[in-house]
């Protein structure tokens, strides 16, 4: 067993000048404890403890190029070195600008952000701007960021949440306004029928739709067939605004995104986490005719620190990286998504367990369950055994493999065929240990 002995000292020293001892509500969640870590290297992270793990949580995410690497950091610092932050435009923003221009299918005109939530935030208010509509369609278990109007109906209690077919908006904190509840109509996701009822019933009120086009936020449910093409010629017939949420998927699945990947165009779409390889940058990306209203400052869009120089850097390199010699990154990182998905589903095979693994193999959701698929929040609430998952999550930490308790699996375009075999190995003696149901 692992010692966490420094971690824990530290939590408590965090826990009296840190709210809950963190920055972000979802890392108080953690075995034995939330962990602190000392530094990060390519497919590896060790903590304060000495511990070094082969890292699949990847900081939810954005390390989508490994920890620290090389060429990426080595073009940040110099950036940083030359200039910080003008309030004014510089090369490297419009290099990036470009390079996402070229490769996102819906990305006429873009703006840079700091976070998921505030590009989420822009898409809904330039949405409702350009139809001059109050309302948007979100879907249940779906994340949009923290702000209190999309923060709505993320993971609700079942009991709170209404019938089915007409999901009473559930907030997802105290001290959100209850009139955000009065703009948001909730639906359960791949349920095209419902859609159409709904927005045949409301259309005059709804600004956008807006959902993950893989919903990653809830066991990496995968678009039924025909679900987006039905979405997108829907809010073609309404003139309701399809927005993408691409903050997990963007940049992740393949240069052009989910929407690359799936051929689907929304009219906006946001980004986070991959597109910048660690650092701050989201992206509102759109349709001119949408992007227009930002342009002329009829949807105002700020930020301070936003396109900040070694950010911009960043972007620049991290797509680069990613898209140098025919796209191989992107090869690597499905090749060895599909290694670890067909590895995990042999292992517990062999071991005796059920598992349902889902997702597109970029990242992927794990979960030990019978069904053989889920298709939307309310399903995955009752599929999963979720206890069990904690169990060989921690597990998997004590064998140096860290991953996250809810499920899903990110790596990164420097974990090689060996760390992917060090990881199924280690996955088979996890749940050789554990007991069969
Ligand atoms: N949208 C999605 C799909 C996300 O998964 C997240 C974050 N996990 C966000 C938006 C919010 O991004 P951020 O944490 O950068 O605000």
């Amino acid at each position: 067993m692992k010692k966490f002995a420094k971690s824990k000292e530290m939590m408590a020293r965090a826990a009296n000048s840190l709210a809950g001892g963190v920055s972000s509500h979802f890392r108080i969640f953690g075995q034995p404890h939330p962990l602190a870590f000392d530094h990060g290297e390519g497919a590896y992270i060790t903590d304060v403890d000495g511990n070094r793990y082969l890292d699949f949580v990847l900081s939810q995410g954005p390390m989508i190029l490994g920890h620290s690497h090389p060429e990426w950091l080595e073009s940040v610092i110099a950036e940083s070195k030359r200039g910080q932050l003008y309030a004014g435009q510089h090369l490297l923003e419009i290099e990036a600008a470009e390079r996402i221009c070229e490769v996102v299918p819906c990305a006429e005109l873009i703006r840079f952000s700091l976070s998921g939530s505030e590009a989420d935030h822009m898409a809904i208010r330039l949405a409702r701007a350009v139809t001059g509509r109050p309302k948007f369609i979100k879907f249940e278990g779906h994340y949009h960021g923290w702000f209190d109007s999309t923060a709505v109906s993320v993971n609700p209690p079942l009991d709170k949440a209404g019938p089915a077919n007409a999901p009473i908006p559930v907030p997802w904190t105290s001290g959100q306004l209850a009139s955000v509840l009065d703009e948001v109509i909730v639906l359960p996701w791949n349920d095209m029928e419902l859609l159409e009822k709904t927005v045949a019933a409301n259309a005059d009120d709804i600004a956008a739709v807006i959902t993950e086009p893989i919903m990653c936020n809830t066991s990496c449910i995968l678009p039924r067939d025909g679900y987006l093409e039905g979405m997108r010629s829907l809010c073609d017939r309404h003139g309701i605004v399809m927005i993408f949420d691409e903050v997990i998927t963007g940049f992740r699945v393949a240069p052009g995104s989910a929407q690359g990947y799936l051929g689907v165009t929304p009219d906006l779409a946001t980004f986070g986490k991959a597109c910048a390889g660690g650092y701050p940058v989201s992206i509102l990306a759109g349709k001119r005719e949408f992007m227009d209203y930002v342009a002329d400052g009829r949807s105002i869009h700020a930020g301070t620190l936003n396109s900040n120089n070694p950010s911009m850097a960043a972007v620049v390199k991290a797509l680069e990286l990613l898209t140098q010699d025919d796209n191989a990154a992107y090869k690597r990182l499905l090749a060895n998504g599909c290694a670890l998905i067909d590895g995990l589903r042999q292992a517990a095979a062999d071991t005796g367990h059920d598992v349902l693994i889902q997702g597109p193999g970029p990242v992927f959701h794990m979960g030990f369950s019978r069904q053989d698929a889920v298709h939307d929040y309310r399903e995955a609430v009752a599929a999963y055994d979720t206890a069990k998952y904690a169990r060989f999550e921690f597990g998997m930490l004590n064998e140096g493999i860290r991953l996250i308790g809810r499920g899903i699996w990110y790596h990164s375009i420097i974990h090689s065929e060996d760390d992917v075999a060090i990881a199924l190995d280690a996955a088979r003696r996890v749940l050789g240990d554990l007991p069969t149901d």
